[in-house]
């Protein structure tokens, strides 16, 4: 153990250099830091090397290279920050190295799933006994809660598409948004229901499905709506189309935007939302979980289980949680180590604070890009900005000179035709001096 608490003691000192020092690095490493990952590559070594050495080569040439994502200052896609608990949790429960496929293997990392499952219904308001599996991400989760719906609609004509599979079946009616995010399509696609045999719906200016252009929805009907557009922010009217009462199963693609669920701010938009059948989120987004940590609710306990139900005569199922009849995975890390440490150091008020505190700093950057000239493209209805510094080429060009700056980082993306600088405030550690930081980022970057 004394050489291990060398390592340990070194690892975490580095981890510890590389935080403090993450407010103030270029938000994306420079040339020099990305040309320093040479050293990490070549051929294969035949012999051992000692573990510090390792640990310092990783250190001195990755740690450059790490994109500041754990910084104030990054909106680039919907990606999380990582709160200081999570981490700090998700360090201890390393040191475990738990199992979660099964009880009997981790009853530790079960009874976390249990918990975090039962919060997370009560935080989300969706029906209590709602069964939660623990993925790597929302595509994951999209791909369970599609499965269990699948799987249950085709249960219900008497069908078992588990042994049989697809072959010779009338298709189901796959109804989706026309922006969905490209998470839905792959997993259509992995689900054998295939990304263009789907009836997409138009979406209103803001990237919100139009519910009065539905097509007719029955028992044989999946669909597929958005809690936040992925560009815009925009929910879909989820409720509306859950009140139909058709029969069909609605899954809520809901990765960064379900959140909004647990703050009273966003009650005019989330009405309802407890009606689907089953939902898709990820902590590693706006939960500041470390990644990776998505979820899938499902209204149905049984839906879901059968359909990652699998045998061998070694499994041990008990009547306790068995983590692999909730995901596709088999073996899978405790992920609900960080998350139950996150719900119960923030606890319903700080979880809506947080939630909160993402709006606000969106609504912030928005007023102060527009009183600067910008355009914005969007109702920030959450977390999300679009913005524009002039025709397409105008935008591109100063796009390109905020990320070489190094102040901040967006992507680009397209919205209502026209090129948009994508802006997601996403990190519990976005102050609103970072925002007026970016915001000069932005204003010199155009001119
Ligand atoms: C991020 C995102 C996904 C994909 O989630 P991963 O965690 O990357 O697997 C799906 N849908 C929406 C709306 C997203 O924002």
């Amino acid at each position: 153990m004394t050489d291990q608490r060398e390592l340990f003691d070194d690892a975490h000192q580095r981890a510890l250099r590389y935080l403090a020092g993450v407010d103030d690095r270029p938000v994306f490493p420079d040339r020099e830091a990305l040309d320093g990952l040479d050293a990490l590559d070549g051929d294969l070594p035949d012999q051992p090397s000692e573990p510090l050495d390792v640990l310092r080569l990783l250190d001195e040439r990755g740690s450059p290279a790490a994109v500041a994502q754990m910084g104030p200052r990054y909106f680039g896609f919907v990606n999380g920050g990582a709160l200081p608990v999570g981490l700090a949790a998700r360090w201890l429960g390393d040191a475990w190295d738990q199992n979660t496929a099964h009880w009997v293997m981790s009853p530790v990392g079960g009874r976390l799933e249990d918990v975090s499952e039962r919060w997370l219904v009560d935080l989300l308001r969706l029906p209590s006994g709602s069964a939660a599996g623990f993925t790597t991400g929302t595509m994951l989760a999209n791909l369970s809660g599609l499965a269990a719906g699948r799987n249950e609609l085709y249960r219900r004509q008497g069908i078992d598409v588990r042994d049989d599979g697809l072959y010779g079946l009338d298709p189901l009616t796959v109804v989706v948004n026309e922006q969905s995010h490209a998470a839905v399509f792959k997993a259509l696609s992995l689900l054998g229901m295939g990304r263009a045999n789907v009836r997409t719906v138009p979406v209103d200016a803001q990237g919100a499905l139009d519910a009065s252009r539905l097509p007719p929805l029955d028992d044989r009907t999946l669909v597929v709506l958005q809690a936040g557009n992925v560009n815009s922010g925009a929910f879909d009217p989820i409720g509306e189309v859950c009140t139909r009462g058709s029969g069909a199963w609605v899954h809520v693609d809901g990765a960064f935007g379900l959140w909004a669920r647990a703050s009273s701010t966003f009650d005019r938009h989330t009405q309802g939302w407890e009606l689907a059948d089953s939902w898709a989120l990820d902590a590693h987004k706006t939960l500041n979980a470390p990644y990776d940590s998505g979820i899938v609710i499902c209204k149905d306990r049984r839906a879901l289980t059968d359909a990652f139900e699998a045998t061998a005569s070694y499994f041990a199922y008990t009547d306790q949680r068995e983590g692999m009849r909730y995901t596709p995975s088999m073996s899978k890390r405790a992920r609900a180590v960080e998350l139950w440490a996150i719900l119960k150091a923030l606890g319903r008020r700080g979880v809506a604070d947080l939630v909160d505190q993402l709006h606000h700093r969106a609504r912030l950057f928005a007023d102060l890009l527009r009183a600067e000239g910008f355009r914005i493209h969007n109702d920030v209805v959450f977390n999300q900005v679009l913005a524009s510094a002039g025709d397409a080429a105008t935008t591109r060009a100063t796009l390109q000179r905020i990320q070489d700056s190094g102040e901040c980082w967006c992507g680009a993306s397209t919205f209502g035709g026209e090129a948009v600088i994508r802006i997601s405030v996403c990190s519990w550690r976005t102050t609103e001096d970072d925002v007026r930081r970016s915001v000069r980022a932005f204003v010199a970057a155009r001119s």
